[in-house]
């Protein structure tokens, strides 16, 4: 579903990607681990199509981001680390205008936003202006807004800061879902207890440079994530 092949990305004279490649495949939950400034945002924005990049391609379900940029956005739901919504709209206002800009039916749509509405617990605020929400409430939002045109590949930035524990928890059983009926998420994360228990598969991402990747049990061994992410990051 997502292919990347020797991505690069300077700022001026700061690489901060440096020639990674990698597969995240249907079906699959691949966390996104790295200390901080190591390139995790710079590539989901490259993935997004939001940040031009100096060398590599993308690729996702086989189209290249650089050759087909706006058919390939229809195939991603990206979820920046710091949603900016349009704060003087109701909740469900904006929901109503990204279904538009995807072309979601209204049956669609209005099914969608109520089942995954509720499952969030925002169903009942979408009236309100999102100036009044809370953090954790646009959080929850934004999530909602990606969840409406059922993307086949899912990029999140730190999905779960903000979050209560009880969207937390459904949200982690909505992304099992959507992998069971071949969507691929591929997330950046900190908290490494979560990603070890919900992810198939790791990136472990430091300086920009891949320090290893793979289905999370043969990467982790007896070890746990974290153990083992304190060790490489130890290496020179
Ligand atoms: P964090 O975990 O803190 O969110 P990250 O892994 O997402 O970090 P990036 O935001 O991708 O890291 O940053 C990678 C490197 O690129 C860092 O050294 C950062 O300072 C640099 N960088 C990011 N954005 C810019 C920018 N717009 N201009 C210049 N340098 C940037």
């Amino acid at each position: 579903m997502l292919k990347i092949d020797g991505l690069t990305k300077k700022y001026g004279n700061k690489v901060a990607v440096d020639n990674i490649s990698l597969e995240v495949k249907a079906g699959q939950i691949t966390a996104f681990i790295g200390h901080n400034g190591a390139g995790k945002t710079t590539t989901l924005k490259a993935i997004a199509g939001i940040i031009d990049f100096d060398s590599g391609e993308i690729f996702i379900d086989g189209k290249s981001v650089k050759e087909n940029s706006y058919k390939t956005k229809f195939d991603i739901g990206y979820l920046p680390d710091n949603p900016d919504i349009y704060e003087n709209l109701k909740g469900i206002d904006y929901l109503n205008f990204i279904a538009d800009v995807f072309y979601v039916d209204e049956a669609t749509r209005k099914e969608r936003i109520e089942n995954y509405g509720r499952r969030l617990h925002i169903f009942s605020d979408l009236g309100a202006l999102i100036s009044t929400y809370s953090h954790g409430m646009k959080q929850k939002l934004a999530i909602l807004s990606m969840l409406i045109h059922k993307p086949k590949l899912y990029l999140f930035d730190e999905p779960f800061v903000g979050l209560d524990p009880v969207a937390s928890h459904e949200f982690k059983e909505i992304m099992k879902e959507l992998c069971k009926e071949g969507s691929a998420i591929f997330y950046s994360t900190h908290v490494l207890e979560v990603a070890e228990k919900l992810c198939s598969h790791v990136v472990i991402i430091k300086n920009g440079k891949i320090m290893g990747q793979g289905e999370m049990k043969k990467i982790k061994g007896d070890k746990s994530l974290e153990s083992l992410f304190l060790e490489l990051e130890q290496e020179q």
